[in-house]
């Protein structure tokens, strides 16, 4: 089955909601449907991106609580009124900064899955894992965590996101054979915890250093099925430019 092709910029805490309307206006024309484009960005700038017809939108994080005494969080009800059905969950600055576990990044997956949000959901080591030599164990102890309760049924709805964190904003982008190597390996844990048939559903992105130029061949890669980019999603020349490279 032919995964189609997942591409999303991840803002992170850029752009204010003039900035977001001039992206939207100048990009959302453009998108083509050789993959699913999107842009997940800050939940200021949510009612505003929602104006594009044919991008995605999609927040950066979930609270895995239906409502609450979480001072600063977002449920899934305040997304959905906006329209808004996708989310990023787990990335690794919040892994990092936030306090995310795996067992929270589980939760706000399942919270996601309730409410027919698409979570994207991502992994990957860091500088010290990698030098160690244990990218795959601890890709595989991030799969199978957020995995947790995820009915049979559910999986296909998941974005998986690999992101080695030593790639991330680094310029240092894995070769595609790392990337191809570490995603082929995801989709083999997905396959040991279901089925062949659910592991070839899912969806799996590589981010890390992401530039239009290395898209087309990083999408060539047979478990590479898309791409979380962060820097390059930012500008609108160089987003239209990754646009270009799969027409
Ligand atoms: P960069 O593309 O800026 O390295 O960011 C990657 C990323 O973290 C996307 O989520």
């Amino acid at each position: 089955m032919a995964r189609k092709p997942i591409i999303v910029g991840n803002w992170k805490m850029n752009k204010t909601m003039a900035e977001t309307k001039a992206f939207v206006d100048a990009v959302d024309p453009k998108i083509t449907d050789t993959a699913d484009w999107g842009i997940a960005v800050p939940y200021t700038d949510l009612a505003t991106a929602k104006a594009a017809k044919n991008l995605i939108v999609s927040a950066e994080d979930i609270h895995f609580k239906d409502s609450g005494a979480y001072t600063g969080a977002i449920s899934a009800a305040m997304l959905k009124e906006l329209g808004v059905n996708w989310t990023i969950i787990g990335h690794s600055e919040r892994r990092q900064y936030f306090g995310e576990t795996d067992e929270t990044v589980n939760l706000k997956t399942l919270q996601a899955l309730k409410n027919d949000i698409y979570p994207i959901v991502c992994v990957g080591e860091s500088l010290e894992q990698y030098e160690a030599g244990i990218t795959k164990d601890v890709c595989k102890t991030q799969t199978e965590a957020l995995f947790k309760d995820v009915a049979k049924e559910d999986v296909e709805k998941i974005v998986i996101a690999y992101e080695p964190i030593w790639a991330i904003g680094t310029g240092k982008t894995a070769t595609n054979e790392i990337a191809q190597d570490v995603c082929g390996y995801i989709r083999s844990v997905v396959a040991d915890l279901y089925d062949e048939e659910a592991a070839e559903k899912v969806r799996i992105q590589y981010g890390g250093s992401v530039k239009p130029e290395g898209l087309a061949k990083l999408l060539e890669q047979p478990d590479i099925d898309g791409a979380l980019v962060g820097g390059a999603s930012l500008v609108v020349d160089s987003y239209l430019a990754m646009v270009a490279a799969l027409d």
